[in-house]
């Protein structure tokens, strides 16, 4: 097994051919096995889906792979943190074994395949990032096949994208149990982000406000009051906060993410955000 340890704290797969390998001695052994898919850069929330799959599994699998498929050219796949002894160290007495193909293993020559997920996929995320969640399912249900893991763990956080896995993995049959992860955050509030290093102090300051506006919103829907009247007072009162623009702040139904055509909350509600501080972009949502 040609497992890449160098210096790092948890060992490192970087082909499919050594993560099925150790995996395979894992199965041998009647351990029960968990993927966490990342995009690396790790922070408390990313360790809190390791240690919520260790509590259904004996061994977790932490992919880290900046998919350049589910970015636009004009995003940050050139940008995006990559830190991957930082991430190795913060693993440590938590993840077992770290996947981290580059872009060839993951797409060799002729790759030629594409999962799109419909309905879930098209509002919010999907009409400002047209491409994105084609790239996710495709890369996902890659890792989910190369890992075969009794369950994987999506955060919250990116609560379209969980929709977006849920549906494709009962879609396809995936025999895998999806296990959805609280969001984390920082004592304001904020979301914990890999996107978060992007900001400076002063629009770290402003980036806080976000999950207070976005709460008060969904508290003053979830009172009754008109859907449009308090999502279009929020999006005012983030842009006032210092934000430069709202990409969306939408209540949706809790999974299939449809508008309320009633105008207001009648069944269990989501609140999602999409809001651009500079060049940074930061999402969020929570229960209405
Ligand atoms: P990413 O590396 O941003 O692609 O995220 C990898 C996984 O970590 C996804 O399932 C995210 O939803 C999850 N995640 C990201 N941020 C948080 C957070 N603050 N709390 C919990 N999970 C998170």
């Amino acid at each position: 097994m040609a497992l890449d340890s160098n210096s790092y704290d948890v060992p490192v797969a970087r082909t499919v051919a050594d993560l099925r390998a150790e995996i395979a001695e894992w199965r041998k052994a009647g351990l029960r096995v968990g993927l966490v898919p990342t995009m690396g850069a790790l922070h408390a929330g990313h360790i809190s889906l390791v240690d919520l799959a260790l509590q259904h599994v004996d061994r977790v699998v932490v992919s880290i792979f900046v998919n350049p498929t589910q970015f636009a050219a004009h995003e940050d796949f050139g940008a995006y943190p990559r830190v991957e002894d930082a991430d190795a160290t913060a693993l440590s007495g938590h993840g077992h074994l770290i996947f981290a193909p580059n872009a060839d293993e993951m797409y060799p020559q002729g790759f030629s395949t594409t999962i799109t997920v419909a309905g879930v996929s098209e509002p919010l995320e999907g009409s400002f990032r047209p491409t994105h969640f084609a790239g996710v399912a495709t890369v996902v249900s890659k890792l989910l096949l190369q890992t075969l893991p009794d369950v994987a763990v999506f955060g919250e956080k990116d609560y379209q994208q969980l929709m977006v896995i849920q549906r494709m993995v009962s879609d396809l049959n995936i025999p895998v149990t999806i296990i959805p992860a609280p969001t984390r955050r920082e004592a304001d509030g904020l979301a914990l982000s890999s996107r978060n290093a992007y900001l400076n102090p002063e629009q770290r300051a402003i980036a806080a406000k976000l999950n207070v506006i976005v709460r008060e919103t969904a508290a003053r829907a979830a009172q009754g009051e008109d859907i449009a009247t308090v999502t279009k007072e929020g999006e005012r009162r983030i842009i006032e906060a210092g934000f430069d623009s709202v990409d969306y702040l939408s209540i949706r139904h809790t999974s299939s993410l449809a508008a309320f055509e009633t105008g207001r909350v009648t069944a269990p509600a989501r609140i999602l955000v999409a809001a651009k501080i500079g060049k940074t972009r930061l999402i969020d949502n929570m229960p209405v």
